[in-house]
Parts: structure tokens; sequence; C-alpha cells
């Protein structure tokens, strides 16, 4: 086994927590190799993830709208109907051309790209193995794990890839399942269901929980179900999937609940009711890397330094919401402590997003976990039906909710249910990073008509000082 070149940091994973810190280390001077298993770059996120969801939302929201509204802007545009080979195509080729663009970014920083399985046999050195089965050493002065999360399996539902299966089939069918069960009513689940609710499917989602989306601010929760429902998703909560059998193309799944067991058949069912880190294979108990034991992830200090001397890691592998955004800020901020600068996470300011139509997005605390501080604070909100834009748009559904401290104005968190929501969020992240007040926001001067006037609106409603409010 030959061992290769000495590298200063060896990366292993290149989702955007890997191959954000590989670049990142490039800037800073050091010789970098990314390790990575798949034949692609990018990780989950641009392979099986937020990349082609998001362009399955799109698609199919485009379908939609093509078929159910344009009319009501005097667009006419004959028998709608779907070409779902085209759309998958389209969406393969998004990813395909954003998983190159990681080649041409690593390449072009003289990063060495390496594909192969990577596994820990002691500190400094990463043994790979490539599809081929050749193995050789790599010599790392800083070791950098980034191995993402994988699906939780369940018992009794196990995934056989056609007729019951995880995110990533759910995003390739090649027809659309007459009746698509979900198992888990959080975000992959609901943004999943809504793609082929749209597309034409029935889509029931079971939950165990009394709602959907639990983390998500009440109000802004009992929103989006309403909303939902309206378009045509079916819940079924506190609700346990107990067994799914297969027979044919058919699905038949036990449901459990507070009024007993009763039979339901669907044509496919979407298991999302989590992610676990992946460290199968990596050799972390060989070194003796402490985990977890219930969740698997790896333990790390403020710098992401593991219990074992020179080895890092970052992304959905460590505690923390599993996004792809706290994965990149994790590996700058990773490689920056590797090299002694004052890198660093602000994890009191991650915004979350559900790309549902309208869109949900929140920042900071919601009014429960501000009651249950017992922190005293004052909230402004805003419908989207008072905004010039959404009318025009005829996006009214939705608001901005503002938090504020009772005392200090501070603002503690805001959540908008809403068109454009997902970049509307931006703006109260900055706000929340320089500990800005509500009066900053109902201050400063948004342009009109733009659906961030809402958010100045809700700010200015913090005081009773809306001018739109009715
Ligand atoms: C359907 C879906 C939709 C999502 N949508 C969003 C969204 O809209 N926004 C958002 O922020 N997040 C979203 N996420 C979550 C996001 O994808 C993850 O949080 C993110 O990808 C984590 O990044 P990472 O770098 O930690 O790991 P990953 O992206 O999981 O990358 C890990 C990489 O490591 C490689 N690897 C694993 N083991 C080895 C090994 N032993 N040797 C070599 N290589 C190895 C894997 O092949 C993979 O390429 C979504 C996830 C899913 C499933």
């Amino acid at each position: 086994m030959a061992q290769q070149a000495q590298f200063d940091l060896v990366i292993i994973g290149s989702g955007p927590g890997g191959y954000v810190a590989a670049l990142r280390a490039a800037q800073l001077g050091l010789k970098c190799a990314v390790v990575e298993k798949s034949a692609r770059l990018g990780g989950v996120c641009l392979n099986v993830g937020c990349i082609p969801s998001k362009a399955l939302l799109d698609a199919s929201e485009y379908f939609h709208l093509a078929k159910e509204h344009l009319a009501d802007y005097g667009v006419k545009t004959g028998k709608v109907s779907l070409d779902l080979s085209v759309m998958m195509a389209r969406k393969d080729q998004v990813v395909a051309e954003l998983t190159e663009n990681v080649r041409k970014l690593l390449d072009g920083n003289n990063i060495e790209i390496i594909h192969a399985a990577a596994s820990l046999t002691e500190p400094g050195v990463v043994q790979v193995e490539t599809e081929k089965k050749k193995k050789t050493t790599l010599a790392a002065k800083n070791i950098l794990l980034a191995t993402g999360s994988e699906p939780v399996a369940v018992k009794g539902l196990e995934f056989d890839g056609d007729r019951i299966v995880s995110s990533t089939e759910a995003l390739a069918f090649d027809s659309v399942p007459r009746h698509l069960g979900i198992v888990g009513g959080g975000y992959i689940g609901l943004e999943l269901g809504s793609v082929w609710n749209r597309l034409g499917s029935k889509v029931t989602v079971v939950e165990m929980l009394p709602k959907i989306a639990g983390s998500l601010d009440g109000q802004v929760g009992r929103t989006l179900d309403r909303i939902l429902k309206r378009q045509g998703l079916e819940f079924r909560l506190n609700t346990k999937v107990a067994q799914a059998t297969v027979a044919g193309k058919k699905v038949t799944l036990r449901l459990e609940s507070g009024a007993g067991s009763e039979e339901m058949r669907v044509d496919r069912l979407l298991v999302s009711v989590g992610r676990r880190p992946l460290t199968r294979n990596l050799g972390i108990e060989r070194l003796g890397i402490e985990t977890d034991p219930h969740s698997g992830q790896i333990r790390v200090d403020e710098t992401y330094r593991t219990s074992v001397d020179g080895i890092y890691a970052i992304g959905d592998l460590v505690p923390g919401p599993m996004l792809a955004h706290k994965a990149s800020a994790e590996g700058i901020a990773a490689v920056e402590c590797m090299v002694g600068r004052a890198g660093e996470v602000n994890y009191d300011t991650i915004p979350s997003i559900i790309y549902t139509w309208p869109e949900v997005a929140s920042v900071g605390l919601t009014e429960e976990q501000v009651r249950a501080r017992q922190i005293p604070y004052c909230v402004g909100s805003f419908p989207f039906s008072g905004a010039g834009r959404a009318r025009c748009m005829g996006e009214t559904d939705g608001f901005v909710k503002l938090i504020a401290h009772g005392k200090t104005d501070r603002i503690l968190g805001v959540h908008i249910i809403g068109p454009r929501a997902a970049d509307m969020i931006a703006e109260c992240v900055l706000a929340l990073e320089f500990g800005a007040s509500s009066e900053d926001i109902a201050r400063t001067i948004h342009g009109h008509p733009t659906f961030a006037e809402a958010l100045q609106e809700a700010a200015m409603n913090v005081r009773q000082c809306s001018i739109y409010a009715s």
C-alpha cells in the first residue's frame, strides 16, 4: 500500500460542509484534498436534497399555476398536461450543472479530488479505497469529517427502494403515484408531499405528533396546516404507521391511533422521519472518537475538534439543525480555527425554511419559547393581504410575525409564512446578528411595492404604529 502525498488537510465528504471547507482552506493557503465516495461531488444537498427538491418544487408549482390559476390572470394556455420525464430530466440537468460547478471550483483552487471511500486507521492517516478496491493512504496534518447523514429506517417500514422509499427515490418517481402515503410531517415530507400533490397524487401525511412541522411557531404552524389542507394534503395526526406490507404495486399500512387500529392502502410510501449521522465504516470507533450514544452525532468542541487531536467534524455529523447552510458555516469556521483564526458560528441566528407554497421561514425564538423562558415580549404582525405587491401577484396567504423584547425592543424572533418568505428571512437574520430592535426595522425604508414591506409593517405594529394595518 503506497503512502501518497502529505496534505495539510484531508476532508472526507464533499457536501456543502466539506467542499466549502476545502475552498476556505485553499484561500488560507492549506494544501488540501477532498475524498468523496460517490461519483458526483456536492453531497446530499446537491444530489438528493436541497437542489433536486427545489427544482421539483418550482417545476410542480409552475404546472399547478398553469393548470389552475393562470386563467385568472388572463393567460390562456389551452389544455395543460404533465410530461414527468421532461420535468425529471430538467431537475437532473440542474443537479449535473451544480455538481460540475463544485468540481470546477475545487479544481480551480488546486484542491485534490479523490473519488474513494475513506476511513480512519490512526491519527494523521486517512485510508482510501477506490471502487476498484485499490487501497492507498493519505498523510494529513488535520482531518475534517464531513460525511453527512442518511435517512432513518423504521422497523416494520423497511425501505425497498421501490414501494417503500426514502426522499432519494421520492425525488425520482417515474410516474405520479395515485395515492402517496408519507410517514412524518417534517419539512421533507411536506415539501415532497406538495410536489406530488401538485402533480396529481392524493397525499396522506401520517404524523405521530399532534401537529405537523412541530418546531414552528404555533400560530405559523396552524396556518401552514390550514393552507396545505386547502391545497388537498390530508393529515392524520396523533397516528403511527406500525406496519407496511407490499403486495404487488400496493402498500398496505396499519395505522394506530387513540381510536384504535385501521388499514390504509397506498401506491407508494415515503418514510421521512428524520436523518442520522453517517459514520458507518468510517473507523471512528477504532480511534476512540466520542459520539452521543442516542443520536450517533460526533461530539466536538467550539472549534469543531473531536475528542481526538487533529480530527475535526462538521455538518450533519455534529449537533445542531441538519441544514446545508449550517454545514457550510461550520466548514468555514472549522478551517479558520485550525489555522488559529477566530472561526465561529452563531447558532441563535440560523434560519430555517420550508419550501412549501407559501414558503415558511423563521429565525430566532418562537412565541412559545419566549413565553417558556418568561421573557417579557411584544408581538407585531402583518398579513400579506395588506401588501400591495402580494395583491398584484395574487399571493395574499400568510403573514409576518415579529417578536421583540418587551423592555429593550431587541428582536427575539421573526416568523414568516407567505410568498418569498425564504428570501425575506435574510434581512431578519441580519437584524438578529446586529442585535437590532423592532424600531430599527420599522424605520428602515423598504422599497415599494415589495413583500418586504410586510416585515416593516409587522415591525411598526410591535408599537401599534403600522400604517396599513386595518
Ligand atoms: C430531500 C432533502 C431536502 C433538503 N433540503 C434542504 C434545504 O432546502 N435546505 C437545507 O439547508 N438543507 C436541506 N437538506 C439537508 C441538507 O441536504 C444537509 O443538511 C446537508 O447536505 C449536510 O451537508 P454535509 O456536508 O454535512 O453532508 P452531505 O451533504 O450529506 O455530504 C456528505 C458526503 O460525504 C460522502 N461520504 C460519506 N461517507 C464517506 C466516506 N466514508 N468516504 C468518502 N465520502 C463519504 C457522501 O457520499 C456525501 O457526498 C435537505 C435534505 C434532504 C434529504
